[in-house]
């Protein structure tokens, strides 16, 4: 593998997962499985699963792991068939096209992050901002922009997540299986594994390297579970947003000193620091310390990192901006602001709110204080976060505070269904997915007869269901308990109304809106004719006791025989089950207090699917919301008013939209038995989202207003 960086492109090799087992004409199928480019393409996928669908299901779509189970007879088979053979030669010529590091000389962007969400098989993620962070990367690849990632390998993940018989959340202990996912270790000439140290900080910390392949993109992770640590240090990263503060600080030195001395290791000269979120932050100390070995004082070396780099925020709640206390900052960083030249309070200055010294050190206020931009994710998080960090520029009025925004986009073809692809791909012009982001691409939904669009999704929804159903299963075979097997969504019907809801259990996004009036919902739920269904899903952080007791309502609704077997929790709610939801439910609900969504981004990717949103005006739903491509949740409510009647008030406009519009549209069929009022707003949210909310146009507005035309892009 190459890693470009300026001009001294210098090799490094990875280990070599081995797949002794694969014959010779279709060896290849090793280093497909070790790039993560087979994930977001269908006929990628479709080459696995022709050797052995059952085998494929078993492994949990990671052809790594399958490779390594399947028999020999298998692929000697594969090696034999014309078909299969035709299938892989096409496949590899495109990966060669497609996912090969490209002749860039330019120096690279880095991009830092806590968490990425690339695949379930890689657990390295809690939500939304890990989706973003991964969505990036893929379409970086895609679009070939030279962009080096950095971040954390997790050995425990975040959250393996069941709920007991008391609809109370608990954590299973999860192993990520290093050697059965698309993820491999960077070695050095003498084939030992590379391993960094974080530079001026005691006690020492090192960190071992791997490489995801994402495409062209490589994602640099640092695993700290070595031996060159001692016990407690192997520790600190073995969890994502550990609750321990001291742990977590650790978890930020190396995410951002380790994450830059790793770019140093690795030759990689980036031309910008990207941050996304402030949790990485640190990463801007060790960019200046880098041009001070160089001569410059710390004053130029701050100005031109400042010239260089930038934050994406995504959050105005205060969960989001870590703030550790000052003396647990000093006690680690007296010797690296040394280095600096700094003393403790010029140092302990960089992350003082000023309106709040007393509260600590902020990671997002030191972010603010040496990136020269800072972009929100939406229109109205731009407006609320300028707000938000008014203070940082007491000399200027919110709007004139230098905080823009681009509005997040999923990335197109990891989210999109392979058959709704195959539907388009029918209907639509030819090469419409390289130019998803021409709205006139996506008019050539209307061509598609609703009877079509109806099946497709119908098809998905099922699917959906019993997927729904074989967890469940599972579930009860190995606990043997039944009190919650009606809470799993066993009862499920596919010719209900079904609304989708997934999302973390935080508490600002009111997962329990929709079940405020338990009357009301009763009624729905029991309708005879025109009943609704609803699906939940979604973990709260493990330290989160509101949003554990907010989840298990939500259980105990389920559980409750009233509820008609019609109210559902799944658990565990990951990559892959985020999947089937956003493509099988029939509508799409987000419910947030605002200002506080910054965007979201799961109701992009329904919308593009062909599943309507019923939103709250909050996040990216104020710019993607037409009067006829979904709901809006509009209840005129204050954003100042107490949360009491704020709920009251959006609750009863939700029932209303219900009761009024969505059952309506869904229950009054032709004779064929399709709805058309619904398949109408079906098409209007496909084509007013797609073009619009992709990871294309999100990239393509980073290039021109973010990251600046300079030696980046194609
Ligand atoms: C997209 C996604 C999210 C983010 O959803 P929001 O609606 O933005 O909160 C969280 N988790 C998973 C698994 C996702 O796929």
């Amino acid at each position: 593998m190459t890693y470009y960086g300026g001009k001294s492109l210098r090799r490094y090799t990875v280990s070599n997962n081995s797949f002794s087992n694969i014959p010779a004409r279709i060896d290849r199928l090793g280093e497909l499985a070790e790039n993560l480019w087979w994930s977001w393409n269908p006929q990628a996928r479709m080459l696995f699963k022709m050797l052995d669908r059952q085998a494929w299901k078993d492994s949990g779509h990671n052809p790594d792991r399958m490779l390594k189970s399947l028999p020999r007879d298998a692929l000697i088979w594969a090696s034999r068939d014309r078909n299969y053979l035709r299938h892989y030669d096409l496949v590899l010529s495109q990966f060669d096209a497609e996912a090969y590091p490209g002749d860039y000389l330019g120096s690279p962007i880095a991009y830092f992050s806590a968490e990425y969400g690339l695949h379930h098989s890689l657990p390295f993620y809690a939500g939304g901002l890990g989706f973003l962070a991964g969505d990036h990367l893929k379409e970086c690849s895609d679009m070939g922009v030279p962009l080096v990632a950095v971040g954390f390998m997790y050995p425990s993940g975040y959250l393996q997540q069941t709920v007991d018989n008391h609809g109370w959340q608990q954590g299973l202990t999860q192993t990520v299986d290093r050697e059965s996912a698309s993820i491999n270790q960077i070695l050095d000439t003498e084939g030992n594994q590379i391993v960094v140290q974080v530079p001026h900080i005691r006690p020492v910390l090192r960190a071992a390297l791997w490489k995801v392949a994402v495409g062209r993109v490589s994602l640099l992770l640092m695993d700290t579970e070595i031996e060159d640590n001692p016990p407690w240090i192997r520790d600190i990263a073995k969890q994502l947003y550990t609750s321990d503060k001291e742990q977590r600080l650790l978890q930020e030195i190396i995410l951002g000193l380790g994450g830059y001395t790793v770019l140093k290791e690795m030759e990689v000269a980036p031309s910008l620091l990207h941050l996304n979120e402030g949790h990485p932050a640190f990463a801007l100390l060790e960019a200046i310390r880098g041009l001070m070995q160089q001569g410059l004082s710390f004053d130029t070396a701050r100005e031109r990192v400042r010239g260089s780099s930038l934050l994406t925020t995504h959050t105005p709640v205060p969960a989001g901006h870590d703030i550790f206390p000052e003396e647990m900052v000093e006690k680690y960083f007296a010797p690296y602001r040394e280095a600096l030249g700094l003393d403790r309070e010029t140092f302990l200055e960089l992350g003082r709110h000023p309106e709040h010294p007393q509260a600590g050190f902020n990671m997002t206020v030191l972010a603010l204080n040496l990136t020269g931009k800072c972009n929100a994710v939406s229109r109205r998080h731009g407006e609320v976060t300028r707000q938000m960090w008014q203070p940082l520029w007491p000399d200027r009025n919110p709007e004139e505070v230098p905080v823009g925004h681009v509005t997040n986009g999923v990335h197109l073809p990891t989210w999109l269904e392979p058959k709704m692809r195959l539907l388009f791909h029918r209907y639509f012009s030819d090469g419409w997915i390289k130019e998803q982001e021409n709205p006139a691409v996506w008019e050539f939904v209307e061509e598609i007869p609703d009877f079509e669009l109806w099946r497709n999704h119908f098809w998905l929804k099922i699917k959906l269901l019993n997927y729904i159903r074989q967890l469940a299963r599972r579930d009860w075979t190995m606990r043997r308990s039944a009190d919650l097997l009606p809470a799993l969504g066993t009862m499920l019907d596919p010719s209900v109304l079904t609304i989708g809801f997934a999302r973390r259990f935080a508490m600002y996004k009111r997962a329990d809106l929709v079940l405020r009036d338990p009357d009301r919902i009763k009624r729905l739920v029991n309708d005879n004719w025109r009943p609704v269904q609803i699906i939940f899903a979604g973990k709260a952080h493990p330290a989160d006791d509101e949003g554990k007791r907010l989840l298990q309502s939500v259980v105990r609704m389920a559980q409750d025989p009233e509820m008609n077997g019609r109210i559902a929790f799944v658990e565990n709610y990951n990559e892959q089950l985020a999947q089937y939801m956003v493509h099988g439910v029939d509508v799409w609900l987000n419910t947030p207090k605002p200002p506080l969504e910054a965007s979201g981004t799961s109701g992009m990717k329904a919308a593009i699917n062909g599943v309507p949103n019923l939103s709250i005006p909050d996040g990216w739903w104020l710019e993607g919301a037409t009067p006829t491509n979904g709901w809006t949740i509009d209840s005129r409510a204050e954003e100042g008013s107490d949360q009491e009647t704020r709920d009251n008030l959006d609750a009863a406009e939700l029932y209303r939209l219900i009761e009024q519009d969505l059952i309506p549209a869904y229950y009054t069929t032709s004779e064929d038995g399709v709805p058309h009022d619904w398949t109408r707003i079906m098409k209007e949210s496909i084509k007013s989202v797609a073009p619009h909310f992709s990871a294309r146009r999100m990239i393509k507005d980073y290039l021109r207003f973010v990251y600046g035309t300079e030696g980046h892009g194609r």
